[in-house]
């Protein structure tokens, strides 16, 4: 593991604190989630829940996420056997690609990807093979044919995330139909990394890929609460599939953390029940700040490129004059006082992503205004 360092939130974050810039790298929220979701988990540790719940997780969460799925995608889950609550969405891919990828074996993710994927793929011992994602008409999107290159007969798994981390794409049900049809002849897993399931924009809607014909049986479905209620610091997650995936997960899973913590399971299934509205205030709330912050980058003199999902609007530095977006990201402190992440990093092919920048808009207004200010500096 010695490749991966530190992660470069880590080294970005710290840069923020010594500089006092803004920090719209990592992406988490500044405002707290739901209220009386916030008193159930203080509710929870007053009333003694504060013991090992059991491995699978508190069978009320369970059975919330089998509502919810239900509810919302018509998708059918028991809350025993179907439904494993994990330490974060993290924790649920590492022990998914650890529980089905033995040494050698080939993993399928588009790039640019969320850091931890490469990570518990080499955990695994196993390799990533990456289709990148390259923006059409504004928007990033695969080719099929490349995508359908990737497989090999070692192949085992395709994560698939959508809404996508770094670039904001949902993918559509054309893009879903040929990950699904690819998965089904050549006998492939999906895990699906759904962690902005609920945070989508202007109409567009987020089809989980276990809808499609099937793939219900094929596909280990990740979520996590983090993102939905504001609560990333919560780390409680959960994976939805058939039995058998869900027991050879657990397998993993029980040695990793053995069960998850205990008070904010029951605050999530609270949330789960009865916060959605709490959601789709979030929601919109957050496309204002994706607007508000394109239109500021754009007056700035970036390149920005709309996001239909996520935290995050990606932008091209070519205009500003700047080509390599690390050198710009480690310069930023100093040229504007505002942070962000070179998109480069989450590449097995860095150099198809070095123009690109990645913002965060999951932050105040007042926060998102002031770094505006600050990066119309770049271009005065
Ligand atoms: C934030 C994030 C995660 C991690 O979720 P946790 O529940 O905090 O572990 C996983 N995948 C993506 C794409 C994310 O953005």
């Amino acid at each position: 593991m010695r490749a991966f360092g530190t992660t470069i939130f880590a080294e970005m974050s710290a840069l923020a604190a010594q500089t006092g810039s803004i920090n719209l790298g990592q992406g988490f929220p500044d405002t707290d989630g739901p209220a009386a979701m916030l008193d159930r988990a203080v509710q929870a540790i007053g009333s003694g829940l504060n013991q090992y719940p059991p491995g699978p997780g508190t069978l009320e969460l369970r059975q919330a996420v089998s509502e919810h799925r239900l509810a919302h995608y018509g998708l059918t889950y028991a809350a025993d056997g179907e439904i494993l609550v994990t330490v974060g969405a993290t924790e649920a891919i590492a022990a998914t690609v650890l529980a089905l990828c033995e040494p050698g074996d080939e993993v399928i993710a588009f790039e640019p990807y969320y850091d931890s994927y490469a990570a518990s793929i080499a955990l695994a011992g196993a390799r990533l093979t990456a289709v990148t994602m390259r923006p059409v008409d504004g928007r990033f999107t695969f080719d099929p044919d490349e995508l359908r290159a990737a497989v090999t007969p070692r192949t085992k798994a395709i994560l698939v995330n959508s809404p996508h981390n770094p670039t904001g794409t949902v993918f559509t049900r054309a893009e879903l139909t040929a990950i699904a049809g690819l998965c089904q002849e050549a006998g492939l897993i999906a895990i699906t990394d759904e962690v902005y399931e609920h945070l989508t924009f202007d109409g567009v809607e987020h089809i989980p890929l276990a809808t499609l014909p099937g793939m219900r049986e094929r596909t280990v479905m990740i979520s996590s609460a983090g993102k939905t209620f504001s609560v990333t610091g919560w780390k409680t997650g959960w994976v939805c599939a058939p039995a058998p995936l869900v027991r050879a997960v657990n397998t993993v899973k029980q040695f990793l953390t053995y069960t998850a913590s205990a008070p904010w399971q029951l605050a999530v299934a609270y949330g789960l029940r009865q916060e959605l509205e709490w959601v789709a205030a979030l929601r919109s709330g957050l496309q204002d700040k994706r607007d508000r912050l394109m239109e500021g980058l754009a007056a700035a003199g970036f390149e920005v490129l709309r996001p239909s999902g996520t935290y995050f609007v990606q932008t091209d530095i070519r205009p500003l004059g700047f080509t390599d977006g690390m050198d710009l990201a480690r310069r930023l402190p100093e040229l504007a006082g505002v942070v962000a992440i070179p998109t480069q990093v989450f590449y097995e092919h860095p150099e198809r992503g070095t123009h690109f920048v990645r913002f965060a808009f999951c932050k105040k207004d007042e926060v998102i205004d002031e770094a505006v200010t600050r990066l119309k500096r770049l271009s005065a």
